[in-house]
């Protein structure tokens, strides 16, 4: 274990820095883990800074970046003295040219207003004005904003000056060093696994931009931008252009050196390197519209990076889940921009200080609870016992359901059968479901308690990123009454789920299930038929269950599979009936049936089920619990179906425990004449 510092950085990209240079100057030891410098995203920006340009709106957002903008002058001043080196700021002002086509453009003259309201400059040059103003500008130019404030910096010296500076200041800056995993306690940050072993401070500070959520379950996003840049002809008269051109979807930025940089393209791509033809054909194209001489410059260098979008594309800034964690990310478009008033910001919020404005950029904001949660009188009936008893009201009009379906007494249940025990947990149903797939919030929350189940799994990825039919769905679920099973849904490889799982670690603590430490281990490399890959999934369960994972794997019924996970401490196997989704009921019975006859943990058919008589089969074979997800949010009652569900699996297991009669081969009559009792 290194015990490092005061404040632990993970992350040393220009937020990293910028927070470590003033730690350190106010007293700090600071250490900063950085997987690759190079890596970062301050490299590839453009170095605007643009609060007005950009046109954010009046709030807390651009109270921060003016207040990052003031500060400006100043940090730089500093960083250079402590450096002799420099960065390349330059007030230069932006200039806001509008088409023909975009003369209604109300964003901008918004900006104007909004210059007016917040005290800053901003001044509209109609068409003869702007021409004169700068010479060059393409002809369907018909004016545009000028924002003498907004200003520029060469973002990759300062980022150079920034690594300098710390160096020189004594910030311990651990470059090549990836962070796996941030281990917490009682909502405490107890270590960070490394690359190269365990990492303690007393502050740790989160800082990796858009690889965060490969740490935390934050819902930051890269937005690759491409970029390129071309170098001015050496003319007598200086540089042609002298200030930002801030297009439609373009910038063209040019330095004191007489090199342009033009960009940016903003695609959802993940992490997908490279610059494309098509993306370079759109900016080449917008930059010679704005400004045409551009075409005839020499092109000198193409590239593309990452930035950490957030969902509501505001920085997520100060304290996390932990109370020695403080969160400093998402910065999205404006990171060069905002790297001062964030470091200044968590600095004071190190110090106890914590400035009201950091209360708008808390990650909470992500997690908060939906009005839409479960009506109450559902919520209320929560426990499978309550759902025995209890006749609900149906979103839709369903026959079967319209009269009362005798209950199941549970109490009968529960003197022939022992709770299930997962892992030292112990749980009364016997049915697990799912969230995907539903039509809607409402019907899956419905449907969760319909079924009386107490287990619900959670796509990590879907949920975390708020992927299409997931929003809110973290939320949407009393996570008091049900257990959470965060699944590694979407990894195709051993790697992404262990990464995944650990953050599905973090997800639950931070849904308040602070012991939860089960994961649903899927590691799926085939997309047409969606069979888990045996090798993945054992390298993977070896590595959780080490970590201390209560690991549930999902696996094809492949008996001798099942004992090896069984082996590796595994807390139970997950053989699939047929293909998720498809169905198709129990496909390969006969292996089931052996995994079922060898098992000392307990085994969950998950997947395939279409049918209450398939799950009722699959607990009449003996198997201990049932996953359950797209038979019942895809059925057309989903409400209906699960509780139908519910009942099938209470059904199977009774008649297993039971014991059914022998097939036979002859009649045998259901009154017979001997054997009666007589009295
Ligand atoms: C094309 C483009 C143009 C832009 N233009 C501008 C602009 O004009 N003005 C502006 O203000 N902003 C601009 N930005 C945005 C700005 O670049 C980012 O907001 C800013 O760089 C984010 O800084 P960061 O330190 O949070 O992340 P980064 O600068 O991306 O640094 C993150 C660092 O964390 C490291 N890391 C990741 N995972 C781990 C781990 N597990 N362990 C240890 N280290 C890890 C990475 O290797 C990286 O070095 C632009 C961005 C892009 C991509």
């Amino acid at each position: 274990m290194n015990t490092t510092s005061d404040v632990l950085i993970i992350g040393g990209g220009i937020v990293g820095l910028a927070i470590a240079i003033e730690l350190k100057l106010r007293g700090a030891t600071v250490t900063i883990l950085s997987r690759d410098f190079k890596q970062a995203a301050a490299h590839a920006a453009a170095g605007m800074l643009a609060p007005q340009a950009e046109g954010i709106p009046l709030g807390p957002m651009l109270e921060l970046c003016l207040r990052s903008r003031q500060l400006y002058p100043n940090w730089i001043r500093k960083l250079e003295e402590l450096t002799g080196a420099s960065t390349g700021y330059w007030p230069c002002g932006i200039l806001a040219p509008v088409y023909v086509a975009d003369a209604e453009r109300t964003d901008l003259r918004e900006a104007a207003a909004i210059a007016q309201a917040s005290g800053t400059e901003a001044q509209w040059l109609d068409q003869a004005v702007i021409h004169q103003y700068q010479a060059g500008l393409g002809s369907d130019v018909v004016g545009g904003w000028w924002f003498p404030e907004d200003a520029q910096v060469d973002n990759r010296a300062l980022t150079q000056t920034l690594w300098i500076a710390a160096q020189t200041l004594g910030v311990n800056i651990q470059d090549g060093v990836s962070v796996q995993a941030i281990q917490q306690q009682q909502r405490q940050v107890a270590s960070v696994q490394t690359s190269v072993g365990d990492w303690q401070a007393k502050h740790y500070v989160l800082a990796i931009g858009a690889w965060s959520n490969e740490l935390l379950p934050i819902p930051v996003q890269p937005r690759k931008g491409q970029m390129l840049a071309v170098q001015s002809p050496d003319s007598a008269s200086g540089l042609p252009l002298r200030r930002v051109l801030f297009g439609s979807d373009l910038y063209i930025v040019p330095r004191q050196d007489g090199r342009i940089i033009i960009g940016a393209t903003s695609e959802e791509v993940g992490f997908t390197p490279n610059n494309t033809p098509a993306g370079v054909q759109e900016l080449l194209a917008r930059a010679i519209r704005l400004y045409p001489a551009l075409q005839d410059f020499a092109l000198q260098e193409l590239w593309w990076g990452f930035r950490p979008a957030t969902l509501d594309e505001l920085p997520i800034l100060g304290a996390s889940a932990c109370a020695n964690l403080l969160l400093a990310t998402g910065h999205y478009r404006n990171g060069i921009l905002l790297a001062p008033i964030t470091a200044q910001l968590i600095a004071d919020a190190i110090a106890q200080q914590p400035d009201p404005l950091l209360e708008h950029f808390s990650w909470q904001r992500f997690h908060q609870t939906k009005p839409s949660t479960p009506p109450a009188s559902l919520a209320a009936s929560s426990t499978p016992a309550a759902l025995s008893s209890s006749t609900h009201v149906l979103p839709r009009s369903n026959s079967v359901l319209t009269h009362a379906v005798p209950a199941l007494a549970q109490a009968d249940i529960t003197t022939l059968d022992s709770p299930l025990v997962i892992a030292g947990r112990s749980f009364r149903s016997r049915l697990m479901t799912g969230t995907g797939k539903y039509r809607s919030i409402a019907d899956m929350q419905q449907s969760v308690v319909a079924s009386g189940c107490e287990i619900v799994t959670v796509a990590v990825r879907r949920v975390q990123t708020k992927a299409p039919g997931h929003e809110g769905l973290a939320e949407a679920l009393d996570w008091s009454k049900i257990w959470m099973l965060p699944n590694t849904a979407g990894c195709k490889t051993a790697e992404e789920a262990i990464r995944v799982a650990r953050l599905g670690r973090e997800m639950a603590k931070l849904l308040g299930q602070e012991d939860n430490n089960f994961v649903k281990l899927e590691v799926i490399p085939d997309t047409k038929y969606l069979l888990p890959d045996p090798i993945g999934t054992l390298e993977a369960a070896e590595q959780l269950v080490k970590e201390g994972f209560a690991v549930l794997p999902y696996i094809n019924a492949d008996p001798l599979l099942a004992k090896r996970l069984e082996e590796v401490g595994c807390a139970t196997v997950m053989p699939l009936g047929s293909p998720i989704g498809s169905g198709q009921g129990i496909k390969n019975a006969a292996n089931i049936q052996i995994i079922i006859e060898n098992a000392q943990v307990p085994v969950v058919v998950d997947a395939g089920l279409g049918a209450p008589s398939e799950a009722a089969q699959a607990m009449e074979m003996g198997a201990s619990a049932l996953l359950i997800n797209t038979a019942i949010a895809e059925a057309q009652n989903p409400v209906a179906m699960a509780k139908a569900m519910g009942l099938a699996a209470e059904a199977g297991r009774l008649a297993y425990l039971a014991g059914r009669i022998p097939v036979k081969s002859h009649a045998s009559a259901s009154s017979p004449l001997t054997g009666t009792i007589t009295q």
